[in-house]
């Protein structure tokens, strides 16, 4: 199986969860060995993924005001590098709670999901412009000063082609958010194959920053600022991550649902990348 990002040969790396997992031998970008179409993503975000518990949200709907925090955040780290609060794309919206934040502090903002029930919510109780569909196959002839890939470039199953898309969606020197999972951080060596990022088929690829990076420049955009978000999570989101990597287990009845917890986000960064 060839490499999605520079297409060169791959080889086994190790199974998680029933998947072979490859790295390829030029880029050493990991992914899963899957031949994906849209069914895939219409069948693993379908509603069980965000209602269904395992390795999607427990409820979603609950994470709601801390993604909005999230989007505020990011808004004005934004405003410091591009001075201005122009149109973007919120790339796998879900029910848009953290495109919310973005629009709260002034940007014009489009999201983008293929969930059906998720989008219609957006578009009806936040009232957004939540477009159903995935990157990868939208189509228009807007074009956007951001595009927003909060914990979604993971889940691509053609990033190449998403990648791409992103960038002729861009606006001469359009930025573009990404924020995912860190393959060579400090957790994810120590937990090795019992990563909990390693969670085919929901998640596919398997970046490290600087082979991110690597690639991007190689599309022509340029890495200008780079950081780690902090992250809290639900009790009910937290307990859901480890039932369904620890299976049951007596102490997880312990944790209440609704507090919020730190989660420890050491494997997350987030990068801004501009196209140049
Ligand atoms: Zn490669």
């Amino acid at each position: 199986m060839v490499c999605p990002l520079c297409n060169s040969e791959s080889k086994f790396a190790f199974a998680a969860k029933g998947f072979d997992l490859h790295d390829c031998v030029k880029c050493s970008h990991r992914f899963t060995a899957i031949s994906a179409d849209e069914t895939h993503v219409a069948e693993v975000y379908g509603d069980e993924y965000f209602s269904g518990g395992g390795a999607g949200y427990s409820d979603y709907l609950q994470e709601g005001e801390m993604l909005t925090k999230r989007g505020r955040m990011y808004a004005k780290i934004l405003e410091k590098y591009s001075g201005k609060k122009g149109k973007m794309l919120d790339v796998g919206a879900a029910a848009g709670f953290l495109l919310k934040g973005f629009v709260n502090e002034n940007w014009n903002g489009t999201g983008l999901e293929p969930n059906a029930e998720m989008a219609g919510f957006g578009r009806e109780k936040l009232n957004l412009d939540i477009k159903q569909g995935s990157l990868e196959e939208f189509e228009t002839n807007e074009k956007f000063d951001l595009i927003s890939m909060i914990q979604v470039a993971a889940h691509f199953y053609e990033p190449r082609k998403a990648f791409e898309k992103a960038f002729d969606l861009l606006n001469e020197n359009g930025f573009l958010l990404i924020e995912t999972w860190n393959r060579e951080s400090l957790s994810a060596r120590i937990f090795g194959r019992n990563w909990h990022e390693y969670s085919p088929p929901s998640v596919l690829q398997f970046f490290s920053e600087k082979g991110l990076t690597d690639f991007l420049e190689t599309l022509g955009f340029a890495k200008i600022a780079r950081g780690r978000p902090s992250k809290k999570i639900s009790g009910a989101h937290a307990k859901s991550l480890l039932k369904y990597r620890l299976g049951d287990n007596f102490l997880l009845k312990l944790i209440p649902g609704n507090l919020n917890f730190p989660y420890p986000s050491e494997d997350l960064f987030w990068a801004l990348y501009q196209k140049k």
